[in-house]
């Protein structure tokens, strides 16, 4: 996933860190994510809220119960 797919979504994006499994919902706002912007998350500086690693999953949702359903997944 790109900075520009972000940019693209219709919904915040889920990011689950691999290392201390927080899980936060991203806007493309809140990422400052841009259309042609063909960085991945880690690239453009993206990192866990809670442990500060660069190693995550980011997930797209494509309905808006993807959202929901992440945040309550733990
Ligand atoms: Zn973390």
């Amino acid at each position: 996933m790109t900075m520009h797919d972000v940019a693209l979504s219709t919904y915040p994006v889920g990011i689950l860190c691999d290392h201390c499994m927080h899980r936060v919902l991203m806007s493309a706002g809140a990422l400052k994510a841009s259309r042609g912007d063909r960085r991945t998350l880690a690239e453009a500086g993206v990192r866990c809220g809670k442990c500060g690693s660069t190693r995550f999953e980011a997930t797209l949702f494509h309905a808006p119960s993807g959202p929901t359903r992440f945040m309550r997944s733990m």
